[in-house]
């Protein structure tokens, strides 16, 4: 019998631990694989640490990875990938947004011979509308201002991948890892499948605000270097104008005498370019602090504990 592996990371969701086991053991009692769930515990604060240890006394095919801090939820999933031994990994989010039901789909499409079956989300309308259209919207910026198409691959780490796919993810060492664009990337045969994404059941999001924006930053600069490019393009732009406006001074004031006045609009000048040097050195400053990190080749995680 193949063998499914399941990476689940968990950060504070205790409550969600017992629910999630059981509708994924619910949709394997029906199917014709075995399976393990490898459950990541990302430096929860809570008692997910204690439930899972339970858990996985009652039930064998229950693994635990636990981190010595929190790593964040991208290289969470990844440690789940570098340890998984089944034929195909599929890796889901704790909360029950993803739904377990959707897994003999993703196998079924997985036996037709595609090598990742990824889920678009479709968000149901309780979710805040901010939510719905800033995730549409940053995964069409990052479409058109990266290399990668994610217009619709995005949106979701609920995905399927052969054991071939995981083993060539494993020998990738990114600082920022960043799966969606990263799964994307590497090609091989791929399919998609939608779903809605429910309520998250228990607990609270650990995505706010200004993680979502990291994490926008993150998958922008991990999958392209067109930033860059800005300053050089808006470069020739700004001196081709000021060469041309600079001429016409020129020659006005040589023609009619004109004195060149303006103080106010010189200081706006002044200022709007300083702004736009300053944003420049911003972006390539977040280049070069992601290659300072990749350098220092620092691991994504580290595990403190695992019961296998
Ligand atoms: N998660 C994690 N580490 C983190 C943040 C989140 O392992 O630092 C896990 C979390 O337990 C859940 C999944 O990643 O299983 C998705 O997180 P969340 O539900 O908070 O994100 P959202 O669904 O709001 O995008
Ligand atoms: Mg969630």
């Amino acid at each position: 019998m193949k063998k499914i592996s399941i990476v689940i990371p968990a950060h504070n969701e205790e409550g969600n631990i017992v629910l999630i086991y059981d509708a994924v053991a619910r949709v394997f009692a029906s199917l014709n694989y075995t399976f393990e769930i490898i459950f990541v515990n990302d430096g929860s604060t809570d008692d997910t640490q204690n439930v899972l240890e339970k858990l996985s006394k009652l039930h064998p095919e229950i693994k635990t990875i636990e981190f010595s801090r929190n790593f964040g939820h991208q290289p969470a999933v990844k440690a789940g990938l570098d340890l998984a031994d089944g034929d195909a990994v599929i890796s889901m989010d704790a909360d029950l947004q993803h739904p377990a039901e959707l897994i003999p789909t993703l196998i079924a499409k997985w036996e037709e011979g595609y090598d990742v079956v990824y889920t678009i989300r479709k968000y149901p309308k309780q979710i805040s509308m901010f939510k719905r259209k800033s995730s549409s919207l940053y995964y069409r910026f990052l479409t058109a201002i990266s290399d990668v198409d994610m217009s619709e691959g995005g949106g979701s780490d609920f995905r399927l991948m052969d054991a071939a796919v995981v083993r060539v993810m494993r020998n990738m060492n990114e600082s920022d890892i960043f799966l969606r664009g990263l799964t994307h990337w590497m090609g091989f045969r791929q399919t998609g499948l939608r779903f809605t994404a429910g309520q998250r059941v228990s607990g609270q999001s650990s995505y706010n605000l200004k993680k979502m924006m990291r994490f926008a930053f993150t998958g922008i600069t991990a999958f392209s270097v067109k930033p860059l490019y800005l300053a050089a393009y808006l470069g020739f732009i700004f001196s081709a104008f000021a060469a041309v406006g600079y001429g016409i001074y020129v020659i006005n004031s040589f023609v009619d005498g004109t004195e060149i006045s303006g103080w106010a609009s010189l200081i706006m000048t002044v200022v709007f370019f300083g702004g736009v040097q300053l944003i420049m050195l911003g972006i390539i400053g977040i280049y070069l602090g992601k290659i300072f990190k990749q350098v220092k080749d620092r691991p994504n995680y580290i595990i403190r504990s695992k019961n296998f």
